[in-house]
């Protein structure tokens, strides 16, 4: 989750990308523009080539994504800034004439920096360019103007940049607290979809990823099984060695399986002392099997003195192609495991029609 110190930036990937191009293709137009109609400062003209060369390494390190892009948005913000205050510096020195058409875009460097980097890179890229604006013209000019006009120049500067400064800092302060917002929101959501005891899904976190992942499963783009593991006799747990040494078994039953799990499978506390599996992408026979090994797992678990096991009920996508139809038959093949005799897998039930009889085929245990 982030805080303020860790706001990321409100650039994307994409966006930022695209931004270099247009950066690219604008500093080349000008340039362009600026070079055939002969109006070209001697500062642009080498300045110019540096921003596309730089500009285009970075779109180009951009695309490999090997280096991060906060790194990659101060760089440029770095080029764009330096550029620009160089540029109205350059400018206002006398022997360029003190009518600079770069000063006008010196407000950029405050929009830029506020709406694209981190609030806390932001604070200090302003500070950094104020500082830099306000000291470079005023050394420039102190060397050829009275310090009355100097004055006069540097004052106007500084106060239509502090105007900047603060309208954007409002700005900043909006976008900081709905960002508080939305981490309170992802907190809020967090406990709500997190089992506060054992720290994984809870029944309504479950529901929501379930809800996510199901058009995924209705189209069958999938294999997966629904595996439903309940331990067996808890009750005599919690009889025996109490609530707590109960919820400290459940805690530790539930870290084992989530550690134990394939990274793409999904698990989640059902309620009580019932967990679920959604394991994904394997045969039948591999998630019979690997549902099998989460309850071996399980009963050579020792907690204190306590040692537990489950049964486990299965039910296959392709056996059903509604979701709360596998549910329920892993919820059948758990009734009969526990039938069966407990601290075993079932995934499918004979029916013997004529004398009613149920033949439930079970893992090895
Ligand atoms: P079976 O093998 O048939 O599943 O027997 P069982 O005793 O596990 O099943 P039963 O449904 O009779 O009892 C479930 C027990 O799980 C009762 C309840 O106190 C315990 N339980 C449910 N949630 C918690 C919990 O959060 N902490 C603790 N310590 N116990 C819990
Ligand atoms: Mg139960
Ligand atoms: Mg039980």
């Amino acid at each position: 989750m982030s805080n303020t110190s860790s706001d990321p930036s409100i650039l994307s990937h994409v966006v930022f990308r695209r931004l270099l191009l247009l950066a690219i293709v604008c500093f080349s137009v000008i340039w362009l523009i600026d070079y055939n109609s002969g109006i070209i400062a001697s500062f642009d003209a080498f300045a110019y080539p540096i921003c596309i060369s730089s500009f285009s390494v970075v779109y180009l390190l951009a695309t490999t994504k090997k280096v991060p892009d906060q790194y990659l948005h101060l760089t440029t913000y770095s080029v764009v800034a330096g550029y620009l205050i160089a540029s109205s510096i350059w400018h206002h020195m006398a022997t360029n004439g003190i009518f600079s058409n770069a000063a006008q875009w010196l407000g950029l460097n405050y929009v830029i920096a506020y709406l694209f980097l981190e609030v806390r890179k932001a604070i200090l890229m302003t500070i950094l360019a104020f500082s830099v604006t306000v000291i470079g013209h005023f050394v420039v000019l102190i060397q050829h103007y009275s310090i009355e006009d100097t004055l006069g120049v540097v004052m106007n500067i500084a106060v239509a940049h502090v105007v900047y400064i603060v309208l954007l800092w409002t700005v900043i302060q909006l976008r900081s607290s709905k960002d508080k917002a939305q981490q309170q929101v992802s907190m809020l959501e967090h406990y709500a979809y997190i089992d506060p005891l054992t720290r994984i899904l809870n029944r309504r976190g479950l529901e929501k990823v379930t809800q996510e992942l199901e058009p995924e499963f209705h189209l069958g783009q999938q294999d997966f099984a629904i595996f439903l593991l309940d331990i067996d006799h808890f009750k005599e747990v919690n009889d025996r060695y109490g609530h707590l040494k109960g919820d400290e078994v459940l805690t530790n039953i539930a870290s084992l399986l989530s550690r134990k799990i394939h990274s793409k499978d999904i698990i989640g506390r059902w309620g009580g002392e019932e967990f679920i599996v959604y394991a994904v992408n394997q045969s039948r026979k591999e998630m019979f099997d690997y549902a099998n090994l989460l309850r071996e797992t399980v009963s050579k678990l020792v907690v204190g003195e306590i040692s537990v096991t489950v049964s486990v009920g299965v039910g296959y996508s392709q056996q059903d192609k509604d979701l709360s139809e596998i549910f329920y038959l892993a919820d059948q093949h758990l009734y009969a495991a526990k039938k069966a005799g407990r601290n075993t897998v079932v995934d499918h039930i004979i029916k013997d029609k004529e004398s009613d009889n149920t033949e439930v085929d079970l893992a090895v245990s």
